[in-house]
């Protein structure tokens, strides 16, 4: 998988300006078992550098994906930050080992408890789950040092800019549901200024904006 993660990376270089990842993100990638965090009738594929589904129509990101999302947030060790969509909780484990604290809100509770008992086999204690609609973000625990939207929003949720610290960066993609998306790097300068860059063109889930639906939960 890590050697999939390379020859994307490479493949990529020229739209993302990025040649080589943060040596924390990929110590993080090659000690985490992906295969914890997909449905048992999934393992067999758990590695292969593609997404897979994990129920209610939902899928765990491609780890070349999470690997670069991760990246994109220049994380250091004595960070805070939120992530928008718990899902398979692989994400939210991968940042949990290069930063200092993990804020995640999922709209479906069944994947946040599932994260949370796996977060805790794992000893990730580092992680606070919310199961909430992440389009308002999670006011209550911000300024973040960055935010990780890893579902596709139509915009960019106004809340999310307003809860960065000056100098912090949201990683997000943006674009159509099932259509043409691309992964935005907005960073909040010193001054309060947003400065964009579009990294890559993506393929991500939807970003619902609204309260969860207890039908679906
Ligand atoms: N980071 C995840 C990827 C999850 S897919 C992983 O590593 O597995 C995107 C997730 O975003 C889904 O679980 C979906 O339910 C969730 N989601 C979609 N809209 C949301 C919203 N408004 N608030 C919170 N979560 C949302």
């Amino acid at each position: 998988m890590l050697a999939d993660i390379d020859r994307e990376v490479t493949l990529t270089a020229s739209y993302t300006g990025i040649t080589r990842l943060n040596e924390d993100v990929i110590r993080a990638m090659a000690h985490t078992a992906r295969e914890q965090f997909v449905p048992p009738g999934m393992r067999a594929y758990a590695y292969d550098n593609r997404p897979l589904p994990i129920g209610h129509d939902q899928t765990i990101s491609q780890p070349f994906i999470v690997a670069l999302m991760t990246h994109l947030l220049n994380p250091r060790k004595g960070m805070r930050i939120l992530e928008i969509g718990t899902g398979s909780g692989y994400q939210a484990a991968i940042l949990a080992q290069v930063v200092a604290k993990v804020y995640s809100v999922e709209r479906i509770r069944e994947l946040s408890e599932n994260t949370g008992r796996i977060l805790a086999s794992l000893g990730l204690d580092n992680v606070e789950l919310l199961v909430g609609d992440g389009y308002r973000g999670w006011p209550e625990q911000a300024p973040y040092d960055g935010i990780i939207v890893t579902a596709a929003a139509s915009q960019i949720p106004p809340a999310l800019p307003q809860q960065l610290a000056p100098g912090g960066r949201l990683v997000i993609p943006v674009g159509r549901p099932y259509g043409r998306q691309d992964l935005l790097l907005i960073e909040k300068q010193e001054n309060g200024a947003a400065r964009t860059s579009n990294i890559l063109p993506v393929a991500f889930v939807p970003l619902r904006n609204e309260e969860p639906d207890d039908a679906e939960i």
